[in-house]
Formats: C-alpha cells, sequence, structure tokens
C-alpha cells in the first residue's frame, strides 16, 4: 500500500492530493480508503477514511470469522530528506514517526494494520444471534443441537445457571 510523492514533495507547502486506495490484501479481503494528502514544511499529512475487513475469533462460538470495519486515518509521514537539495532531514525522536522512505514512498500498511487493531471489539461475535457454545457439551449450537437442558443466554435466570447448579428448583410460575 505504497504511494509515490515524489512530485508532491517538490510542491509547495499547502498542496493537496486526493488518492483512491483499492487493494486486496488476500482473497476475499480488500483495502479501500479516500485519502487527503497535504503537504506540510516537514511532511506528508495523510488523513481519509478505509474500509476494511479483519478476522477474528468469535467470543462465543470460537469461530474464525470476517468482518468489515470503517477506520478514520490521520497520520504524518515525515520527510527524511530535502526533496530538492536531498539534504538530509531528522524525522521526530518519538518512537514509531512514519517516514518517507528514501524512494519518496509512503507506506501506508503499518498505520492501517495498527488502526485495525485498534478498532476491532474486544468480545467480537460473529453475528448478533449467535447461539455461542452449548455450556454443559460444547457443541456449537450455530451448526447442531444436543440433548442437554437448554438455558438460553437472554433467559432472565441465564446469570443464576451457576448458583442454581445442584439445585433444580426452577420456578416455573410464570409459565404458560
Ligand atoms: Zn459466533
Ligand atoms: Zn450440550
Amino acid at each position: 500500500m505504497k504511494i509515490n510523492v515524489a512530485q508532491q514533495l517538490r510542491e509547495s507547502v499547502g498542496s493537496v492530493r486526493h488518492v483512491t486506495i483499492n487493494e486486496t490484501t488476500e482473497p476475499g479481503f480488500a483495502i479501500r480508503g479516500e485519502l487527503q494528502l497535504l503537504r506540510t514544511n516537514r511532511s506528508i499529512l495523510v488523513s481519509g477514511k478505509f474500509d476494511t475487513t479483519a478476522r477474528d475469533v468469535c467470543s462465543r462460538c470460537l469461530d474464525e470469522f470476517g468482518y468489515s470495519l470503517a477506520l478514520d486515518i490521520e497520520e504524518e509521514y515525515f520527510m527524511t530528506r530535502d526533496p530538492v537539495s536531498g539534504t538530509p532531514l531528522t524525522p521526530p525522536p518519538e518512537s514509531g514517526v512514519f517516514t518517507v522512505d528514501e524512494h519518496n514512498l509512503l507506506d501506508l500498511s503499518e498505520a492501517v494494520r495498527q488502526y485495525t487493531l485498534l478498532a476491532q471489539p474486544m468480545k467480537p461475535i460473529c453475528r448478533e444471534d449467535c447461539a455461542g457454545l452449548c455450556p454443559q457439551c460444547g457443541r456449537n449450537l450455530n451448526n447442531q443441537t444436543c440433548d442437554c437442558t437448554p438455558i438460553r443466554p437472554d433467559s432472565p435466570w441465564a446469570p443464576l445457571q451457576g448458583l442454581l447448579s445442584g439445585n433444580r428448583q426452577m420456578p416455573d410460575k410464570e409459565r404458560g
């Protein structure tokens, strides 16, 4: 995901370019972006939006699944050489700053990777109504059923399931 900014670096401070990214990183996983590149006195400031896909493991059923993510990106890519004289420039000393490399290429891959990681949910679920694993036999209830006594995860008694184990006195006056 590299953009050649050689020409823009020779333009004056404040010049703006618009770039469209459309790449397939692996089959079925695309990255699309609409970006604005702004030439500053020390860098190219990249801002814009990405649509990408992430792959994760469902926290309920443990199946791997893919889902789409929308990312808002703003990152500064510092020059390492003066674009006219070629004099080396020193980017800020903070660790992890992005730079334009010696071939005037600006590589977005690492930034996209980091933003994707930050945007991924702590407890991803493959779909809203994922049935999860049977807490008793461990079967994936999205694909098969089992003969265990079901306690639906949305049952008001589900949080009490642990407390009730060994005590089968389920109140049933509400049942009709
Ligand atoms: Zn799931
Ligand atoms: Zn079961």
